[in-house]
C-alpha cells in the first residue's frame, strides 16, 4: 500500500488556517480588510471577552449575492484576482481567497449579507467549514460576519491563546492599525459592549490620528508630504522634542495596508539623526502610495511584509520627506518647545547628583536648534557634541592607526589632566595594595568618557560606561534572590498602548522579581512604584520604555533572554554615564576590573577597552617607520 496520502481539503484548510489565523486579532484584521475591499464607508467591530468567544464585523459595503456567499468560504475563492496577469496589479487588501476558508475551518461562522440594490439578503451558518444552513433573509445592505468559538475544533491552538485581556488588547491593536490606514472609513470598535474608539471617516488623516492615538500624541506631530514621480508619502512624524522610549507608535502603510518595514523605519530614524537622543524613537504615521507594480505584497500570508522593487528610491523619498518636515518646523519658527529633560524629571534619591549631566545632554544632544538640511548623506550638526553610540551599535574594535589624528579629534590636554593630580595620589596607594594586578597608573579621564591607563609599555583606553555596565550586569546576573527594589519618592505614571500593556502583563512576574513594581491604574494607565535599587529614579521611565521596546521587538523569545535583556537595561541605566564627571575612586574601580581581566566586553558584546602600544604610538609620530 502506498504511504503517501493526499490530505482531504478539510484537513488542508485546518493546516492552512494556522498561517492566516493565529489568534482572534488575525480574524479581526482579515474581516476588516474584507470590509474595506468591499468599499465600506462604515465598519463596526465588536469583540467579546478575548475575541475567541465571539467577534463580529459589520459593514455597509457592497455585500454578496447568494451564489457568491455560497462559495466565499471555499479555499482560493476570491473575487479579487482572476488570473496570473492580475497578480501584478493588486490594489485590494485580499486576493488569496484564503481568509474566510481558514477562519471558518476553525470556528462557527454566521454570515448575513445583502448585495447593494438586491431585494433581500442571505443568511448562512457554518461550523468547522461546513455549511449548516443557508436561507434568504431580510437585512440591511452590506455584510455582517460573526465568528464564534474560535479554535473549538483545534484544542492545541486554543491552548496557546493568552488571557482574555491579552487577546482583547491584541484585537484592539489590530483594529487600530487597520483603522489608521483608512481615514476615509469610519470605524467603531466595541469591546465587551464598551466603545474603545471611533474614527469619523472624514478622509482626513489628522482626525483619524487624533481619534486613534489621542490628543497628547497628535499635538506633537508634524505633517509630512513629498512625492517623487509615481511615489508619494504623506502623514505625520513627531517633533524631535517628543521622542519616545520605544517604537510602539510607528505606523507604516503601503497603499492602505499596514506593513512592518525595517527599511522605512530606518529611513525615518536616519532623518532624526543628531536631533533625537540616542535611545529615543520618533512616533510616525506614514502613508506610502506606490504603483501596485512597484510593490510585492505576496511575500507572506498575513501580508504585513512587503518587498519594494526600488528600495533605494523608497528609502530616499521617506528620508527626505521626514527631514523636510523637521526642517519646516524649525524654519516656521514654531515656538521652540523647552526641550524636555533627557529623562523624566528627576525625583532622585540622590537629588544633587550630577547637574552637569542634564546640562550636557539637553543642550548638546537633545535638540538641534540650528541644524542644516542637506539632501544626503544625513546632516551633521557642526559644533554639536558627538552623539554617543547606543550600546547596540556596531563598534570599531581597534583604533584605526593608518589615519592621521586630526586636530579637532585630539583631546585637550587640560581634559586629560583633569583628574590627574587626585588620581595619581590614590593610585600609588592602590597599586601597592593590589598585588594581583599589573602595575598601572591612571593618567586621567578624557572626553568625560575614556579612562586613560598606562600599563607597562601600553596605553589602555577604557570606555567607562561600557565597563561599568558590564560590572553591574554580571553582579545582577549572579544574584539569585529577588533584586533589591527602591520605592520611588514620586511614582511615575505610564500611558501604554494595548500591545505594551499586553507585554507588561506577560512579563509582570519577571519584572517584579527584578525590582520593578508596576501596577495597573484605571483603563490604560500603569503606575511605576519601584525600580531596581541600582538605578536612579530619574531613569525609571526611560528604563521601562526601553524594556518594553526590547520585548516588543522579539528580542526575548524565552524567559532567560527576557531576563537578560531587562538586566542589560538596568545595568546600562545604573552605570556611570558618558558626560558625567566621575570620582577618581570610581574610575579606579572600573580600571581595575578591566585590568584584572574580569571585564572584557559590555553586555552587548562591544569591547570595553582599546590598547595603544608604544610601538603604535611611535609609528603615529613617525619616530619609527
Ligand atoms: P480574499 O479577501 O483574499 O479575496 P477572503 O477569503 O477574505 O479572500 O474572501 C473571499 C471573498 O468573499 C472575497 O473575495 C469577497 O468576494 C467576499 N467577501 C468577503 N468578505 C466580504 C465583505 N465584507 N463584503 C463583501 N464581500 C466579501
Ligand atoms: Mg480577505
Amino acid at each position: 500500500m502506498s504511504e503517501i496520502n493526499i490530505l482531504s481539503p478539510h484537513v488542508a484548510d485546518m493546516i492552512a488556517a494556522g498561517e492566516v489565523v493565529e489568534r482572534p486579532a488575525s480574524v479581526v484584521k482579515e474581516l476588516m480588510e474584507n470590509s474595506f475591499d468591499a468599499g465600506a464607508r462604515a465598519v463596526t467591530v465588536e469583540i467579546r471577552d478575548g475575541g475567541a468567544t465571539a467577534l463580529r464585523v459589520a459593514d455597509d459595503g457592497k455585500g454578496m449575492a447568494p451564489e457568491d456567499a455560497g462559495v466565499a468560504f471555499l479555499r482560493h475563492a476570491t473575487s479579487k484576482l482572476r488570473d496570473e496577469a492580475g497578480l501584478e496589479a493588486i490594489g485590494t487588501m485580499g486576493f488569496r481567497g484564503e481568509a474566510l476558508a481558514a477562519i471558518s475551518a476553525v470556528s462557527e461562522v454566521e454570515l448575513t449579507t445583502r448585495r447593494r440594490g438586491d431585494e433581500s439578503g442571505t443568511h448562512m451558518l457554518l461550523s468547522a467549514g461546513d455549511i449548516q444552513d443557508m436561507r434568504e433573509t431580510g437585512c440591511p445592505e452590506g455584510t455582517v460576519m460573526q465568528v464564534r468559538s474560535l479554535f473549538f475544533n483545534t484544542p492545541a491552538r486554543l491552548k496557546f491563546l493568552k488571557s482574555d485581556r491579552a487577546e482583547a488588547s491584541a484585537c484592539v491593536q489590530a483594529a487600530l492599525r487597520c483603522a489608521l490606514g483608512r481615514p476615509e472609513v469610519s470605524v467603531r470598535l466595541l469591546r465587551d459592549g464598551k466603545e474603545e474608539f471611533f474614527t469619523p471617516g472624514d478622509g482626513k488623516a489628522a482626525s483619524c490620528v487624533y481619534a486613534l492615538l489621542g490628543r497628547d500624541t497628535a499635538k506633537d506631530l508634524l505633517p509630512v508630504a513629498l512625492s517623487d514621480g509615481d511615489m508619494e508619502v504623506s502623514g505625520f512624524t513627531s517633533s524631535p522634542s517628543a521622542g519616545r522610549g520605544n517604537r510602539a507608535l510607528q505606523f507604516f502603510y503601503c497603499n492602505g495596508r499596514y506593513i512592518r518595514s525595517a527599511l522605512l523605519q530606518s529611513a525615518v530614524e536616519q532623518a532624526y539623526k543628531n536631533t533625537l537622543l540616542t535611545g529615543r524613537f520618533p512616533a510616525c504615521v506614514l502613508y506610502l502610495r506606490l504603483s501596485n507594480a512597484a510593490v510585492d505584497v505576496n511575500v507572506h500570508p498575513a501580508k504585513t511584509e512587503v518587498k519594494f522593487s526600488q528600495e533605494k528610491r523608497v528609502f530616499d523619498l521617506v528620508y527626505h520627506a521626514v527631514l523636510a518636515a523637521l526642517e519646516n518646523e524649525n524654519r516656521s519658527g514654531a515656538p521652540a518647545k523647552a526641550p524636555e529633560p533627557a529623562r523624566a524629571p528627576a525625583v532622585s534619591a540622590r537629588p544633587a547628583a550630577r547637574p552637569d549631566f542634564y546640562r550636557s545632554m539637553s543642550a548638546g544632544e537633545f535638540r538641534a536648534q540650528n541644524y542644516t538640511v542637506r539632501p544626503a548623506p544625513a546632516p551633521q550638526r557642526p559644533e554639536a557634541a558627538p552623539v554617543l553610540k547606543s550600546c547596540e551599535q556596531p563598534y570599531q574594535t581597534r583604533l584605526d592607526l593608518s589615519a592621521p589624528v586630526s586636530r579637532q579629534e585630539k583631546p585637550k590636554k587640560s581634559e586629560i589632566l583633569q583628574n590627574y593630580e587626585g588620581a595619581r595620589v590614590e593610585n600609588s596607594v592602590q597599586s601597592v595594595e593590589n598585588t594581583a594586578l599589573p602595575a598601572y597608573r591612571i593618567v586621567g579621564e578624557a572626553l568625560k568618557l575614556y579612562i586613560l591607563v598606562e600599563v607597562g609599555d601600553t596605553l589602555l583606553l577604557i570606555d567607562k560606561h561600557a565597563a561599568h555596565e558590564r560590572m553591574i550586569f554580571d553582579r545582577l546576573k549572579k544574584q539569585e534572590r529577588q533584586i533589591m527594589a527602591q520605592t520611588l519618592l514620586e511614582s511615575v505614571t505610564l500611558r501604554l498602548s494595548g500591545e505594551e500593556r499586553e507585554l507588561l502583563e506577560q512579563n509582570g512576574e519577571l519584572l517584579s522579581e527584578l525590582g520593578f513594581e508596576i501596577e495597573a491604574y484605571g483603563e490604560d494607565d500603569y503606575i511605576l512604584r519601584a525600580v531596581p535599587a541600582d538605578m536612579e529614579s530619574g531613569d525609571a521611565r526611560a528604563a521601562v520604555e526601553e524594556i518594553l521596546e526590547k520585548l516588543r521587538g522579539g528580542k526575548a523569545p524565552d524567559a532567560q533572554s527576557a531576563r537578560d535583556e531587562i538586566l542589560h537595561t538596568v545595568a546600562c541605566k545604573a552605570a556611570i554615564k558618558a558626560g558625567w564627571n566621575t570620582e577618581p575612586a570610581e574610575l579606579r574601580r572600573v580600571a581595575e576590573a578591566v585590568l584584572s581581566g574580569a571585564v572584557k566586553y559590555c553586555p552587548h558584546g562591544r569591547p570595553v577597552s582599546v590598547e595603544l602600544t608604544r610601538r603604535e604610538l611611535d609609528k603615529l609620530f613617525k619616530r619609527i617607520v
